[in-house]
């Protein structure tokens, strides 16, 4: 059975890039069209349950203190992966948040962190993001705002002064989407160069593809190079079941086997979190290798990344 994904969209930034990697280089298939693809068990066209969990259209309340909002439904490219790919690059018109998304924050004083994300809210304008985040701060129960983002992947050059310092007006955080050591360019150096020193703090996420970056070398190379640009991987999702995700799926002990490869051999700083997002909107489950312990008496009996028992005096 085949099934036309969503559209398709690269920067020529991103076109280049690719380029210059060669026509087999595995980063190709994240966003280029293929001609059909699979259907397997179990695949949903939204996989998070985002829909039942949303009051309004255009914000998602899974969790009591924090808020998702679609800020956009457009991205500097599109990913075959994507997990919204229901929504994003399907917008006809303008999508704008709605003063019933404004309103529903205002009234829901325990959420205390938003989330802006989309699409990608760094296709929108200085003036349109900046507007955004000052209706969002307005609202004095509001602590933190992240943005999610792959702009600096993929549109390094959108990067500006005037961008990172509507970002430190607005004190927000930056949660950026990488996938490959490859889109550590020059370019992306500078606009995280930009981002970092004029004080946004970052972090990563990168999802967990068959064949592009599951393997901890690729990922080692990943981590350590966001964390020389002061980016901290955050986190290392498995691959949402959206529909047509089925060749970019890993088992889920491939992921562990790389976290417990990962873990004490590189700098604790550079690790992320291993997590799933629970199908139908169960949130974030994070997975961890070896975290059984065993009682014995008095002790715990703790494995270290080296598989060796080590006691603790509990
Ligand atoms: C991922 C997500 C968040 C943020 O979760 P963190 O674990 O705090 O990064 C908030 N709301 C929704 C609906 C999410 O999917
Ligand atoms: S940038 Fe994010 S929201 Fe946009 S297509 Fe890629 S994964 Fe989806």
């Amino acid at each position: 059975m085949s099934h036309s994904l969503q559209n398709c969209k690269i920067t020529p930034y991103y076109r280049n890039l690719l380029d210059s990697l060669g026509p087999d280089h595995p980063l190709r298939r994240t966003v280029e069209p293929l001609d059909d693809c699979m259907l397997a068990s179990g695949e949903l066209t939204d996989p998070l349950g985002e829909e039942a969990h949303s009051p309004v259209p255009g914000l998602v309340h899974t969790y009591p203190d924090k808020v998702l909002l679609f800020a956009t439904l457009d991205c500097a490219v599109y990913c075959r992966y994507c997990t919204r790919s229901r929504l994003v690059g399907k917008s006809s018109g303008d999508w704008k948040l709605s003063a019933e998304v404004f309103g529903y924050l205002e009234k829901h004083t325990e959420i205390r962190d938003v989330l802006i994300s989309g699409g990608d809210p760094l296709t929108l304008s200085d003036a349109g993001l900046d507007d955004l985040l000052s209706k969002v701060r307005k609202i004095s129960h509001i602590r933190t705002i992240r943005l999610g983002s792959k702009v600096p992947a993929v549109l390094p050059s959108r990067i500006t002064p005037e961008l990172a310092g509507i970002l430190v007006k607005h004190r927000v955080w930056l949660q950026l989407h990488f996938i490959h050591p490859a889109e550590l360019t020059a370019e992306m150096t500078c606009a995280c160069d930009i981002l970092a020193g004029a004080g946004v703090p970052m972090v990563s996420q990168t999802v967990l593809l068959k064949g592009i970056n599951d393997d901890t070398d690729t990922l080692a190379k990943l981590f350590y190079g966001l964390l020389e640009r002061r980016i901290k991987p955050y986190y290392l999702f498995q691959c949402d079941p959206v529909i047509g995700s089925s060749s970019f799926r890993t088992p889920v002990e491939k992921g562990l086997q790389i976290i417990s490869e990962l873990q004490g051999r590189i700098s604790g700083l550079a690790m992320p979190t291993f997590a799933i997002d629970a199908p139908g909107g169960g949130g974030k489950i994070s997975l961890l290798p070896n975290s059984q312990f065993l009682r014995d008496g008095n002790e715990i009996v703790l494995t270290n990344y080296e598989g060796k028992e080590y006691r603790y005096p509990d």
